[in-house]
C-alpha cells in the first residue's frame, strides 16, 4: 500500500471490566478501500467499527484516522473526537432516526448544528442524498410512515449530509425484512463505487464477494484471518473460518 492509511489501528486491547473484547487489533484501511467485517456473534464487531468514531474508548493501542489521533492511552481531548466524528459516518442496524423529526429533518439537524449551515443550505444538501438513496419524496415524511429499507436509506443519507470521508455500517440489513435487503445494499454499493472508504460489519456474503477489497474474519476478540474475497471464500485458512463460512452459506 503506497498512500497513508486513512484509519490506523495499532496495537488495541479493549476491555469492558475483567472482560477482554479486543485482543492485539491491527489494522490499516487504505483511503477508497472498503472492507467487509465478519465473525460469529459476540465476537467484538461492534465494538472495533465503534472505537474509530470512539463511541467506544480502547485501554491500549493507538487509533488514528485520517491523521488524528484518536487515542493516547484512553485519552483523547474533545477537539479530536469532534473532529473525527465529522468525518466519519455510521449506520446501525436499528436505523436510529428520530421519530418525532420527519426525513428533511433528521438530515439537516446535524449539519445545521455542527456544521452552521442555513437552513437552505441543509435542505439543498439533503435533497441532494435523499436523490442518491433514491426517496426524495419522502422527505416531509415521518420515519414511522416508510418502510424499514426506507427507513434505512434515510439513516444512510442523513450519514452522507454531513459529507463524511469514512462510512461505517453495522449489520445494517440485519433488522430488515428480506425483501427490503437489496434496496438497502444496492445503495451501499453505490456508495462503494463512488469510491467511498467503507467498514460494513455485514454477513451479506453476495455484498463481500462483489464490493469488498478485503474480508475480515473476527472471533473471540482478535481478527482471525483476512483476505480479498476471492480468496477467503475460497479458500479460508482457519478452522474457525471454516465453520463460520459453513453455519452461514
Ligand atoms: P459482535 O458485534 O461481534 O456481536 P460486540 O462487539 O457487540 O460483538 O460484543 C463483543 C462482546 O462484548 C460480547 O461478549 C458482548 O456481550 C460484550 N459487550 C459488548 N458491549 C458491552 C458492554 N457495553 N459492556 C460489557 N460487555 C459488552
Ligand atoms: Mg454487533
Amino acid at each position: 500500500m503506497s498512500t497513508e492509511p486513512i484509519i490506523r489501528i495499532e496495537n488495541v486491547n479493549k476491555w469492558y471490566g475483567q472482560f477482554q473484547v479486543l485482543t492485539d487489533i491491527n489494522l490499516d484501511v487504505a483511503p477508497g478501500e472498503r472492507i467487509v467485517v465478519c465473525g460469529p456473534s459476540g465476537s467484538g464487531k461492534s465494538t472495533l467499527i465503534r472505537c474509530i468514531n470512539r463511541l467506544e474508548v480502547v485501554q491500549q493501542g493507538r487509533i488514528t484516522v485520517d491523521g488524528i489521533a484518536l487515542t493516547d492511552g484512553g485519552k483523547a481531548g474533545a477537539k479530536q473526537v469532534d473532529a473525527v466524528r465529522q468525518e466519519v459516518g455510521m449506520v446501525f442496524q436499528q436505523f436510529n432516526l428520530f421519530p418525532h423529526m420527519t426525513v428533511l429533518q433528521n438530515c439537516t439537524l446535524a449539519p445545521m448544528r455542527s456544521r452552521g449551515l442555513s437552513q437552505a443550505e441543509a435542505d439543498e444538501i439533503a435533497m441532494k442524498y435523499l436523490k442518491r438513496v433514491r426517496i426524495p419524496e419522502q422527505a416531509l415524511k415521518y420515519p414511522s410512515q416508510l418502510s424499514g429499507g426506507q427507513q434505512q436509506r434515510v439513516a444512510i443519507a442523513r450519514a452522507l449530509c454531513m459529507t463524511p470521508k469514512i462510512m461505517l455500517f453495522d449489520e445494517p440489513t440485519s433488522a430488515l425484512d428480506p425483501e427490503m435487503v437489496k434496496e438497502v445494499l444496492d445503495t451501499m454499493i453505490t456508495l462503494a463505487e463512488d469510491g467511498m472508504t467503507m467498514l460494513c460489519v455485514t454477513h451479506e456474503m453476495g455484498f463481500a464477494r462483489s464490493v469488498a477489497d478485503r474480508v475480515i474474519f473476527m472471533a473471540d476478540g482478535r481478527i482471525i484471518e483476512q483476505a480479498p474475497p476471492q480468496d477467503f471464500f475460497a479458500a479460508p485458512k482457519h478452522e474457525k473460518t471454516r465453520q463460520f463460512l459453513g453455519q452461514i452459506l
